[in-house]
């Protein structure tokens, strides 16, 4: 399987399936061929000749200091599915987990972007009949608002078999807390921070990377497809509100335009990652010359001339930092680091300014206010407790909050791994 680093961190791509050829006419309907035509750097990897999308299924895992974070869980295995596509699964994605050496019991942290089936499938799975979690040592985790709007709707027969299959058993083992998610986003683990992004769904996060000065974005559905870089109108089918998906695209792909972050596509297929750039013709995910893909040209412009990524991003990205960076380098507060100046202005920064609020937050609500559906019985009984502080954080103050502080307020011990470091 794939993997990139991003500062200290690893990030492992774990494939479930690609998804048929009949996925991408469903669910991005305006991304038509001849739309896919208009932009030819889709084509081999992210497109078909035909002008056809190709989307996949995967979770990304995050390991660092032998902590490790799962983001979405696919469809699962053996799940009853109205669309036949996602239905009865039995693909390899345990093995494929295991193979990059994460036995699902030794997961810490399972992060949710939304409640929907192909991002929670392998929550659970089954055992004699009955569907269990399939971490049984983690703390899942996701939005507070996302948890409140699928529980205040009138679900259909499918969406109630999913809650019950994969959410209810979470739920009901005590392991899933709910994240109340400022507008700048939260901090829930060290250098792992949810991103509101509304639209696909009201509690909609992207999951932000950073460690080291090096900082990814893993999207979820707020973009389904590359194609929605080069051309944010595009909406999903299953968008809950599609107007605010549009407009939280705009503000995040401007965001990251230009910036050294690597961008990870939930459902992106191979080659997955890349950085945004501007070109000519418009506005390109840019991925690591070298890596694998369909793309001739890319792997021509990879390994024999560039073989270390960063190396390689350098040139791809030279000149491309945004209109932001520049007015700030101008006003001399860009800063050097390898030789090169980099964007002063982070995609944080650029977030805790610029992204939509989503709808229904009170402007009061609580900043870091984690609450649980479910107060489990006990906490783990590892002692991890006792050597975790966690680390709260809000537009630059920070503090710490003591084991005893942190039991008293129902704060998972799994899910912040903060040392006290106020960061
Ligand atoms: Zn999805």
């Amino acid at each position: 399987m794939p993997s990139w680093s991003v500062g200290n961190l690893t990030v492992h791509r774990i494939d479930e399936t690609e998804l048929p050829p009949e996925t991408g006419p469903w669910l991005l309907p305006a991304a038509t061929p001849e739309v896919v035509d208009r932009h030819a750097w889709l084509k081999p990897d992210f497109a078909t000749e035909d002008g056809i999308l190709r989307l996949a299924s995967h979770s990304f895992v995050v390991v660092s200091d032998g902590r490790r974070i799962v983001i979405d869980t696919g469809i699962g295995n053996r799940k009853e599915r109205a669309n036949p596509a996602w239905h009865n699964l039995r693909t390899g994605y345990h093995d494929r987990l295991v193979d990059v050496g994460v036995e699902p019991g030794t997961v810490d942290l399972v992060l949710l972007t939304h409640l929907h089936t192909d991002h929670v499938g392998w929550n659970t799975h089954e055992v004699n009949g009955e569907w269990v979690p399939l971490f049984t040592n983690a703390r899942y985790a996701t939005s507070k608002l996302e948890r409140e709007y699928w529980a205040a709707q009138d679900m259909d027969e499918p969406r109630l078999q999913m809650f019950r299959d994969s959410v209810h058993p979470v739920e009901n083992a005590g392991l899933l807390d709910l994240v109340d998610v400022a507008a700048d986003g939260v901090e829930v683990a060290d250098g792992v921070r949810l991103i509101p992004t509304p639209g696909h769904t009201p509690g909609h996060v992207a999951v932000e990377l950073t460690s080291a000065g090096e900082t990814a974005l893993i999207t979820g559905d707020c973009v389904h497809h590359p194609v929605q870089i080069a051309d944010p109108e595009v909406t999903s089918c299953v968008d809950v509100d599609p107007a605010q998906a549009r407009a939280t695209r705009h503000t995040l792909l401007q965001s990251l335009a230009g910036t050294d972050t690597l961008v990870l596509g939930t459902h992106f297929p191979p080659p997955t990652a890349g950085r945004i750039v501007h070109e000519p013709d418009g506005v390109h995910l840019a991925f690591q010359p070298g890596w694998p893909c369909r793309s001739t040209s890319s792997r021509k412009a990879g390994t024999a001339h560039q073989p270390a990524w960063r190396g390689a991003w350098a040139v791809l990205s030279r000149g491309e930092h945004c209109g932001r960076w520049r007015s700030a380098a101008r006003a001399g507060q860009g800063r050097r680091r390898g030789g090169r100046r980099r964007c002063p202005l982070s995609p944080r920064t650029v977030h805790e300014h610029s992204l939509p609020r989503p709808a229904g937050r009170s402007a009061a609500a609580g900043v870091d206010r984690w609450e649980r559906l479910q107060r489990p019985a006990r906490f783990r009984g590892d002692g991890r407790a006792a050597h975790c502080r966690p680390v709260r954080r809000q537009r630059g103050r920070s503090s710490t909050v003591s084991p005893a502080q942190q039991r008293g307020r129902g704060l998972p011990s799994a899910v912040r791994f903060g040392h006290g470091v106020g960061r």
